[in-house]
């Protein structure tokens, strides 16, 4: 089911200030997708998703799910919350203490005056879903936390939503968990073939999770794109720092090739992934740090190629980072854990033009 978003706006007022939570958003949800809202804390994700819910009311837009209107300022149209149908797994929703793992699942079918033999048979398949078969008596109290996740999850899906929204539902669990919890879920989401809509913060959460990610900042949405797409050929400065560690070098275009963009920057000229940029442009070089290579051998001369001297190296397990003074930048490297480089050497780096990524100021 596909959600249309189209010019909403919604603005607080606390303590005699007016705050912009959402600036005139328009967007498209695919159905049938994982599609999830990356932002920092405060940019307006959980105020969107809160309208979509209809859990607030926008002051002024449209929103769609499928083709039904849910709310229209213009129109004059709100459809209450549990008439949307959605599924929710917010974290501020856990899942009720006093109960088991039955009665968890089952809640939304009973206040929907189910018969009783139907809710059994639905809870049972969806407890199956989630792998949590022959829990159902558990307290709530005696499980893991990802198993209670999993209960989260059962009990959004159990009434067969035609949407399903998640607000940072991993953002409680330990580091490692999470991570195996992700998985989980991007399995079961891609399983059902549900639309999906993520709520987070976490830039590896969203690109391990997500089809596609929307980047906002502000109230607003930057930039729409694949996990690949944002990482690797983002658009805006703000997305392609938010998206990963980047060394951003302020640069000017001087050249278009057929196949690239040349720029000067404080590393020299150096040759870019194209971009439609007029020479004489300002733009941001955008370097990854895994794609800093250290050159073979020393003295190495030519296209691509930056001299620096290392100013700091810190062991990480699987790599070596490292901080390298070149051309008066600070840049950070992601080497191999085999590297015999030293603090003080300097060395020869390789720029592929390929991740040499040129986004707006
Ligand atoms: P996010 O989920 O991205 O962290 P929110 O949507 O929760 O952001 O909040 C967006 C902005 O709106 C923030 O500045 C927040 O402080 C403000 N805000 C959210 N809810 C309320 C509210 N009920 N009253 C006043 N301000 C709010
Ligand atoms: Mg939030």
């Amino acid at each position: 089911m596909e959600i249309r978003i189209q010019g909403v706006s919604k603005h607080y007022f606390s303590e005699g200030k007016t705050i912009k939570a959402l600036d005139d958003v328009t967007l498209t949800i695919p159905a049938n997708q994982i599609f999830t809202l990356l932002g920092p804390s405060g940019c307006g994700k959980t105020t969107l998703l809160r309208c979509i819910v209809g859990l607030e009311s926008p002051d002024s837009g449209e929103i769609s799910i499928g083709d039904e209107v849910v709310w229209s300022k213009d129109k004059g149209i709100y459809v209450p919350t549990e008439e949307r149908g959605l599924g929710m797994v917010f974290q501020t929703y856990a899942i009720w203490p006093h109960m088991n793992v039955f009665d968890n699942v089952a809640y939304p079918l009973q206040t929907r005056n189910v018969p009783r033999d139907v809710i059994r048979r639905k809870v049972e398949k969806t407890l199956h879903f989630v792998q949590l078969e022959g829990f159902e008596k558990r307290p709530a109290t005696k499980l893991s936390g990802g198993q209670q996740q999993r209960v989260a999850l059962a009990r959004a899906l159990v009434a067969e939503p035609k949407v399903i929204l998640f607000d940072e539902p991993l953002s409680n669990l330990d580091a490692k968990l999470r991570e195996e919890t992700r998985k989980e879920l991007r399995t079961f989401l891609t399983e059902l073939s549900i639309t999906a809509v993520y709520v987070t913060h976490d830039r590896i959460e969203a690109l391990a999770l997500s089809d596609s990610i929307a980047v906002m900042r502000a109230g607003r949405i930057i930039e729409i794109g694949s996990p690949q797409k944002i990482y690797f050929d983002a658009d805006h400065r703000f997305v392609a720092d938010f998206i990963g560690r980047a060394n951003l070098i302020p640069a000017k275009v001087v050249q278009q090739t057929e196949n690239a963009t040349v720029v000067e920057s404080p590393l020299g000229v150096i040759t870019c992934q194209k971009r439609d940029l007029a020479v004489g442009a300002t733009v941001t070089l955008c370097l990854r740090p895994e794609f800093i290579r250290v050159a073979p051998g020393s003295g190495e001369e030519g296209a691509n190629v930056v001299q620096g001297k290392v100013e700091t190296l810190v062991f990480i397990g699987e790599a070596f980072e490292m901080e390298i003074r070149a051309g008066g930048e600070l840049l950070l490297a992601k080497v191999d854990a085999d590297t015999r480089t030293q603090v003080g050497d300097t060395l020869h780096f390789t720029l592929d033009p390929a991740h040499c990524l040129l986004v707006a100021v």
